[in-house]
């Protein structure tokens, strides 16, 4: 291997490290062509539903190499944000744990506008690139994976060894040579928690996930009303869905993360159902203030709080 490119690996990595990600990998900058195929039956399968911008800019999903003129390396970082394990809600209303805390989008930048510093001061004055934290078409789990950072489980999130899938994955596409990770062994084995307990059935198959079934997907992304073969189904989550990540047992002996702004917010905790329920525009406009559940927008947590709370 490049001495250089490994010795600048060691110091990236050190310094990510040191500003707080859990994990760091690298990957050469290339075309994804097995993930290609894989992502384009996906979309031809509709299982995007609303979500067009995946349908978009694909070139550039599926070669990194087209949004930073000369790159020539990936460092693709992780954040743990797996809560305590005492954390406890006045609320039968449930959240998606990557809420619970400030929006980690500002978490991670910060981190990243330090890390790049440090590398044209420390590492090499001539690099350049950008950082993506869900801001670009970036197959940021692809990427992952060929940074030998973990696995895509069966339940479609990426799986580290040690923190588990409750991870935050940032990029950053540099014109710099650095090493080269390599996959890990999938390792869900005979494994399908995930399948057996989503409770809409949006995991039509391993590795597949039919986003017009997910209540991820209904309760965020859509814009539109819940349909009502949903009806009863939702399980009380109003933003969000953590069901095939709790089942699964790479995530129980994963370490909660000690970041102060992933922490479940007091409002979070004490709020009741009642109070979830009498939610006007500005209270949620306060209560929102940072947080990713701005994400839904008020009539989109209001539509959410009404269909959870349906009988039938
Ligand atoms: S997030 Fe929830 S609804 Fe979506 S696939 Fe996982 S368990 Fe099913
Ligand atoms: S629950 Fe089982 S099958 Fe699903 S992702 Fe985890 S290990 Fe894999």
């Amino acid at each position: 291997m490049d001495l250089i490119a490994e010795h600048r690996g060691k110091l990236i990595r050190q310094k990510a490290l040191e500003l707080g990600f859990d994990e760091v990998g690298f990957v050469n900058a290339g075309f994804l062509d097995k993930e290609s195929v894989f992502y384009q039956e996906w979309l031809q399968q509709g299982f995007h539903a609303g979500m067009d911008y995946m349908g978009r800019n694909i070139e550039k999903r599926e070669d990194p190499r087209l949004l930073v003129e000369g790159a020539k390396s990936i460092v693709v970082v992780l954040q743990n944000y797996t809560p305590a394990r005492d954390v406890d809600t006045a609320a039968s209303f449930k959240i998606s744990k990557y809420a619970y805390g400030r929006d980690y989008h500002k978490v991670l930048k910060g981190r990243f506008k330090k890390l790049m510093s440090y590398i044209q001061s420390e590492v090499a004055a001539d690099a350049d690139g950008r950082f993506f934290v869900d801001s670009a078409p970036v197959s940021e789990r692809s990427l992952a994976v060929r940074a030998g950072l973990g696995w895509r489980g069966k339940n479609t999130n990426l799986i580290h060894p040690r923190l588990g899938s409750f991870v935050f994955i940032g990029e950053m596409i540099l014109n710099i040579e650095l090493p080269s990770g390599s996959p890990l062994k999938e390792a869900c084995g005979g494994c399908t928690r995930c399948l057996d307990a989503c409770p809409t059935g949006a995991l039509v198959a391993p590795y597949k996930l039919d986003a017009n079934k997910c209540i991820s997907y209904l309760t965020i992304e859509n814009k539109g009303e819940i349909s009502d073969e949903f009806a009863g189904q939702m399980d009380g989550w109003i933003f969000g869905c953590d069901v095939c990540q709790d089942v699964c047992p790479w995530n129980w002996k994963a370490r909660p993360n000690k970041v102060p702004d992933f922490k479940l917010r007091q409002e979070f905790k004490e709020m009741t159902d009642g109070q979830w329920l009498s939610l006007d525009e500005e209270a949620f406009d306060e209560l929102s203030k940072g947080s990713p559940i701005r994400r839904s927008g008020y009539e989109g947590i209001k539509r959410n709080l009404s269909f959870v709370s349906r009988k039938t």
